[in-house]
């Protein structure tokens, strides 16, 4: 067996996993480099040419979840590979970039996107496919991403878990440890984990469960009338807690447009048939004319959610004109350092939006696992082979982890070839 890590050491995301037995190759993620603060993307695989050779002999891609840094390679992939993702995770896609197909010029584009992922298969949670000698099984973790999950890969009498991106404190990550306690370790030990380690280079910011955000959201809804939401349009979980906190303030509508209405009737059809929480009712989709809508914001307030685009720049000039700036706030809930304008991940799109507001209040917790949860997850798998960091700044900071010593001694961050297994890890 052999484990190649192509990207993905030292760097979040663009994270691409091979794993191969003499029989069968499957690829885990095919991401996409992430963007600089100006939005463009460098990346020496996203030509036709990279990904033929890379994807040359593989017989299945599984990606974890829906962000652009695990699957944003998918369109240069061939229909002869078969390409894998949760069942909502592949609705989200696929509206998405039915969205992305209304942008000038990128119609082309969007139809080649378009195709592909209706041409993807699904998983089903917890159960097993097989390619050739190699068996996967998915199991559901928490992310910033709904149905994200993370996969046991079987074969040739070695076991590997590959969790992908995972958090320990959203409101959907109570299966986490018992998921690997009950279901993964139950049937044998891990040879290999392949893990994670967004937070290690983020240690100064404190990792808070979803509900605390809610409570502190709902005591910002009090004192603002008029409450503009930032946040990622398809993190589920997010979503709820601005959502349930606008029902705790009674009588204001939920607002948003007609792309994170289509996001909202999804999660709403799918995890909301499983929990209140996630059923998203019917939110208002804005529309300058509708008078009825605009008198009731004007009247009671609201929650709508925004993003930096110049449609909402759009509505936003009109709303300034039937509104009160001194009841109005916008809260920020994303990651701090796209608007902070020293940071070298700083978002000039994102920090000229957030300069239209009176009042801006940052409301976030990370949609990764803390060093304590990674610790966590490392110590209860205790892997027999190794750990191997990735999604992470400096792999080699996972030695920082209170992690138990002997784990400390497994952790791989150059090739090595351990009990029969090739860890290949292309040097930077
Ligand atoms: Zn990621
Ligand atoms: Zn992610």
């Amino acid at each position: 067996m052999e484990i190649i890590i192509h990207r993905g050491i030292d760097q979040i995301g663009g994270c691409i996993t091979e794993i191969s037995t003499d029989k069968a190759r499957i690829l885990i993620d095919l991401g996409q480099n992430l963007p600089d603060g100006d939005g463009i993307v460098q990346d020496n695989f996203a030509n036709l040419d990279s990904i033929e050779k890379l994807t040359n002999g593989i017989d299945a891609i599984f990606y974890t979840h829906y962000h652009g840094d695990h699957i944003g390679l998918f369109p240069l992939i061939k229909d002869t590979i078969s390409q894998y993702i949760g069942s909502v995770a592949k609705r989200v896609l696929l509206c998405k970039h039915e969205r992305l197909s209304y942008i000038p010029g990128r119609k082309e584009i969007s139809l080649n996107e378009i195709s592909k992922i209706e041409r993807m298969l699904s998983f089903v949670p917890n159960q097993v496919i097989e390619i050739g000698d190699i068996k996967i099984t998915p199991y559901f973790v928490s992310h910033s991403a709904y149905d994200a999950y993370m996969f046991l890969i079987e074969a040739n009498g070695k076991r590997i878990l590959h969790t992908g991106d995972f958090r320990g404190h959203g409101y959907l990550s109570k299966g986490l440890l018992p998921t690997i306690e009950k279901h993964i370790l139950k049937r044998g030990k891990i040879d290999f984990l392949i893990t994670e380690g967004t937070m290690l280079s983020r240690l100064d910011e404190r990792v808070r469960h979803e509900n605390e955000l809610k409570r502190e959201v709902v005591e910002l809804m009090k004192q603002y009338k008029n409450v503009f939401v930032m946040c990622s349009s398809t993190d589920m979980e997010r979503l709820a807690t601005f959502h349930a906190a606008n029902k705790e303030v009674a009588g204001r509508p939920f607002v948003c447009d007609d792309f994170q209405k289509n996001v909202l009737e999804i999660f709403s059809d799918t995890a909301g048939k499983m929990s209140r929480l996630f059923d998203f009712g019917e939110p208002y989709s804005f529309r300058k004319e509708n008078f009825k809508l605009v008198n009731w914001m004007q009247d009671k307030g609201f929650c709508m959610l925004v993003r930096a685009t110049n449609k909402f720049d759009d509505y936003l000039t009109f709303l300034e004109t039937q509104i009160d700036k001194s009841e109005t706030v916008l809260i920020y809930s994303m990651w701090k350092e796209y608007i902070n304008p020293t940071s070298k991940h700083a978002k000039k799109v994102y920090l000229d939006f957030v300069a239209k507001f009176p009042v801006v209040k940052k409301i976030h917790t990370s949609g990764h696992a803390s060093a304590e949860c990674l610790a966590e997850v490392c110590n209860l798998v205790n892997p027999t082979s190794g750990i191997i960091p990735i999604h992470s700044e400096h792999s080699a900071d996972y030695q920082k982890l209170p992690i138990n010593e002997d784990l400390k001694l497994k952790i791989i961050t150059t090739s090595k070839i351990l009990n029969g297994v090739i860890v290949e890890i292309p040097i930077k």
